[in-house]
Order: structure tokens, then C-alpha cells, then sequence
């Protein structure tokens, strides 16, 4: 069985630990690797080189620094292909969307080669007389990244891609389930000329996690994760004196007003709910159908996903590929298994798909649809990250934007609607992160910036764009005066600038 290496100082770093994790090919079952979790001795021998490598990294010219991002950005689109294929064998999505996945991700990379642009201090001349002040962004050290399995590669660029262009050096702990990719990305970022040290990945599970959150050599901590984890995080890094950004979990929701164009808004749905597999954090989970328009669009979205054309992320033909192990397909059975006895109506049960013998192994659970669903069922108050879609029908917007805003996560939320006033509205009234106008996953572009409210987030900045440079950067402000030696004498008084 291969065996994954951790990544330091510049090269493969073989484990020398006893705890071993399994990596899966979510398509067939089989289990195609083995990754080590970290000892507590290869953890601080990693913060330790991270530590040395970041002083020479953090005072690097800014030119020096983009200049690796932009190779590493070819790199990263000239193998996109390779990524795609290892994130589906990994992760189990479709090779087209896993490229997609890739090219969300070079976004950050583009964005961090500007990152010139967003280094730039302020000056004030003459703030005072013959005083000036001038204000400027240093790096913060040593980071650490901890990601999710379901954006192996884009969430770690996320974070590594402005890290770096701060001059950070970055340790980043990948999802134990898809763990490959990011070492394609650590061998590209050493190929495009990043010094030994400034970039490495440690495996594992909770307990390098905890490690690094304890360390006083880690300055700041981004993680994306689930909820209860990604809190527990904050928590512990705040406490430890630390940085932290930590995103969570979601329910998203899709708010169809009764003017909407019903078969935009069912496409919209049965593409956003059922990309892969639902194991997205901006997924529409929940379909809110205001008034009339409920039946006509419960019946567009069933009648489409009759074609939809489930199997192996490898194969051409397939739209949407398995979960990513089969404890959580099994967790996900059982929110549509228990739907009815929660008064719920079941209009596509996935436990009734068919797949071919091969993949007979396979984590695959087919899209389904639950119609009827309220606050109070289990499918509607868990995040489900699976294909299963809950409508919820209400009578009037302001019903739907009650029910979204009572909900305690606050991720991604959509409207659709031909009534741009309504919409305006909307964005106005909902207490989420990220909204969609007749967009039903809002993931922003890199030159903005990804974070929900509630319990999608915990810390005060989102990732990536221009919130990232905040977080991956210290201010300094400088004040400064030339005095004339012939003018200068003692003065008690607090210093004025009038
Ligand atoms: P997860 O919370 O199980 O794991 C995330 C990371 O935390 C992994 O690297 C994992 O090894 C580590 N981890 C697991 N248990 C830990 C513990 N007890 N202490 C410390 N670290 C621990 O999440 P997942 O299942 O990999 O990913 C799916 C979740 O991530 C979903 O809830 C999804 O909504 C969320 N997500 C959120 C966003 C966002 O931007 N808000 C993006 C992607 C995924």
C-alpha cells in the first residue's frame, strides 16, 4: 500500500509514527493508501523549520516573492489535469468539477501575485509640523492552514496563496481522507522556486491539530471545517493568545419568490444541491417556495434529476460522483430514511440507486428530494453535506427571510426572483455571509473576500482576497521627524499635533 509522506524542508519527510490513517477510493470502495499522523516530535520539527524559514522568507522583496507565485501559478495550470485526477481519485467528484475546483483555486494564486497592490502602506506628510506618519503591513510568522476534505486543493489556496505573498511561512494540516493533492501542490510550489521551509504539510488527525493551536511559535490559524470543530478551534487559539479565522458549517438556503422564472430556478437547484454530491459548503440544502410557485417547481427539479447521471468521477459521463466515505453515505441514508416518520414527503429516495457491479463497493447514494420539511426535522436542522434537498413551503417572503434568519448558520443564501426591488431587499434583511441574486452558489471571487456570519464563522475576518491580507499581515505605524538640533529642547508635555 503507498504511503504518504508529510512535507518538509523543501522534500518528502517519510513518518516515522504507528498511527496510520486509510485513503479511499470513494468510487470503488478500495483503500489506496495509507497516511501517517503526525508524531509530536515531527510536528515541532516542522514548526521548528517553519520557525527558521520564515525570517529570511518575511523580509524578502515583495518582487521576489511574486515572482514564485506567478511560476507556481503556471505550474499550477499546466498540471491542472494531474490535481483534477488526484482529487478525484481522492475525493470521488467528477474530473470536470474537480477542474473547476482548480481554477477556483488559481484565482487565489492570481490575486496573491497583485498582492503588491494590497502591501502598500499609507503616508501622511506633515501630520504634525514637521512630523510624518506613515503606516506599514508586516508579516505575522509562522501560519498554520487546517482544511476540509471537501476542496482539497481550492481551500488550501485559500489560505497558502496570500500567506505566502505576506511572507508568512505556512504549515498546512490537510484532510486525512484526500491528502494527496496537497502534496502535488507542495512539489509545485518547491519547483517554482520557494525556499525549503516556508511551506509544509503535516498529516493527521486532532492531535497535530491541537498541538499546533498550542505552540507558541504558530501565530495564526485558518481552518474550514465543520462547526463544532471549527468553534472548539477558536476557542482554544484565542486562548493560546492567537490569531484565528475558523469557517464552518452551512445550511444554505434558495429563495424562490412566486414571479421566478420556474425552470431557471429548478436548474439553479438541482445543479447547486446536487454538484458533488452535495459535499459542498455553499450547496442549497433547502429550497424556500413561496406561495404558488412550490408545486410547478417541485415538479421541475424532480423531472430533472430523473436524467441525472450518477457514477465513477473518473467517467466522462458522470455529473455526480460518491460520498466521501461509506460512515458518511450511511449518515446521509438516514436523514432520508427518518424524513417521513418526521412528517416529511419523500419524492426521490437515493437509497434507490442503481449502480454498476463494479462500483457495487462504492460510497454512492443517489440525489433525493424531501418535500414538506420544517424547522424541527432532523433534515432540516442538521448541515446533511450530502445530495438531499429539503423544500419548505411558506406563504410569504416575509415568512422565508424569518425562517432563513432563525437559522443559526449563516453561510451562502440565494434568491431568485424577476423583482429587483424584492432582491435589494433581500440582500439588505439576511443575516448571511455571502448572497446570490439568481446565483445559487455565491462563492466570491478572489479579489473579494469568503466568510459567513453565525455559526458558519468564528473570528472577525474572512478568508481570502483582501480580508486575508489583513489577517496574514501585522500593521505598524511609523512616526517620524528630522529636528533641526539648533531648534530642539526638553518638553514634559504629552506630545500634540496641532
Ligand atoms: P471536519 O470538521 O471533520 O474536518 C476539518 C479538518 O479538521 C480536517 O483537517 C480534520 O482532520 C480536522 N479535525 C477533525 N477533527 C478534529 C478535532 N477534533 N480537532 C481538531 N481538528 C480536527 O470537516 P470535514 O468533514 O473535513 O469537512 C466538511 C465540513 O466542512 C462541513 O461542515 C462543511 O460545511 C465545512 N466546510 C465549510 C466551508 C466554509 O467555507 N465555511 C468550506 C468547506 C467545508
Amino acid at each position: 500500500m503507498r504511503r504518504i509522506t508529510h512535507w518538509a524542508d523543501g522534500g518528502p519527510l517519510e513518518s516515522t509514527t504507528e498511527r496510520w490513517g486509510t485513503v479511499y477510493n470513494p468510487a470503488t470502495g478500495a483503500a489506496q493508501a495509507e497516511v501517517p499522523f503526525a508524531t509530536p516530535e515531527e510536528t515541532a520539527s516542522v514548526i521548528a523549520s517553519a520557525t527558521e524559514a520564515a525570517k529570511p522568507w518575511g523580509v524578502s522583496s515583495i518582487s521576489a516573492r511574486t515572482e514564485i507565485l506567478f511560476a507556481f501559478r503556471h505550474l499550477v495550470f499546466t498540471r491542472r489535469d494531474d490535481l483534477a485526477s488526484l482529487i478525484t481519485s481522492e475525493h470521488g467528484k467528477t474530473h470536470d468539477d474537480a477542474l473547476g475546483e482548480v481554477s477556483r483555486g488559481l484565482e487565489n494564486i492570481e490575486f496573491a501575485c497583485g498582492l503588491a497592490e494590497h502591501l502598500k502602506g499609507t503616508f501622511s506628510s506633515q501630520i504634525s509640523r514637521g512630523v510624518d506618519v506613515n503606516s506599514l503591513r508586516q508579516p505575522v510568522g509562522v501560519v498554520a492552514g487546517i482544511t476540509p476534505f471537501n476542496f482539497p486543493i481550492m481551500v488550501p489556496l485559500w489560505m497558502t496563496a496570500n500567506a505566502l505573498a505576506c511572507g508568512n511561512a505556512m504549515i498546512l494540516k490537510p484532510s486525512e481522507k484526500d491528502p494527496s493533492t496537497v502534496m502535488l501542490v507542495a512539489e509545485l510550489l518547491a519547483e517554482a522556486g520557494l525556499p525549503a521551509g516556508v511551506f509544509s504539510v503535516l498529516h493527521g488527525d486532532a492531535s497535530v491539530v491541537t498541538a499546533l493551536l498550542d505552540d507558541p511559535a504558530v501565530s495564526a490559524i485558518s481552518f474550514v471545517g465543520s462547526t463544532p470543530i471549527a468553534k472548539s478551534i477558536y476557542t482554544r487559539g484565542t486562548a493560546a493568545g492567537k490569531r484565528v479565522q475558523a469557517l464552518g458549517g452551512a445550511k444554505n438556503h434558495m429563495l424562490v419568490l412566486p414571479d421566478a422564472d420556474v425552470g431557471v430556478a429548478a436548474d439553479s437547484a438541482v445543479s447547486a444541491a446536487y454538484g458533488s454530491a452535495g459535499e459542498r459548503c455553499m450547496a442549497v440544502s433547502v429550497v424556500v417556495a413561496v406561495g404558488e410557485i412550490a408545486d410547478p417547481l417541485v415538479e421541475a427539479i424532480a423531472e430533472r434529476m430523473g436524467s441525472l447521471v450518477i457514477g465513477p468521477g473518473d467517467e466522462e459521463k458522470s455529473e455526480m460522483g460518491p460520498l466521501i466515505t461509506k460512515e458518511h453515505r450511511d449518515k446521509v441514508a438516514s436523514y432520508v430514511e427518518g424524513a417521513t416518520a418526521e412528517g416529511a414527503t419523500i419524492l426521490v429516495d437515493g437509497s434507490r440507486l442503481e449502480v454498476d457491479a463494479k462500483n457495487a463497493d462504492g460510497f454512492f447514494f443517489g440525489p433525493s428530494l424531501l418535500d414538506h420539511v420544517k424547522p424541527g426535522m432532523k433534515a432540516y436542522d442538521d448541515e446533511i453535506f450530502g445530495p438531499v434537498l429539503s423544500v419548505v413551503r411558506v406563504d410569504t417572503y416575509a415568512e422565508a427571510v424569518e425562517l432563513i434568519n432563525a437559522n443559526p448558520y449563516g453561510n451562502g443564501v440565494a434568491i431568485f426572483t424577476r423583482d429587483g426591488g424584492a432582491a435589494r431587499r433581500f440582500t439588505a434583511e439576511v443575516t448571511c455571509g455571502m448572497v446570490g441574486v439568481n446565483v445559487p452558489i455565491p462563492v466570491p471571487h478572489a479579489s473579494y473576500s469568503f466568510g459567513g456570519w453565525k455559526d458558519s464563522l468564528f473570528g472577525d475576518t474572512h478568508m481570502y482576497g483582501p480580508e486575508g491580507v489583513d489577517f496574514y499581515t501585522r500593521t505598524k505605524v511609523v512616526t517620524t521627524r528630522w529636528p533641526d538640533p539648533a531648534t530642539s529642547s526638553v518638553d514634559l508635555g504629552f506630545p500634540k499635533s496641532r
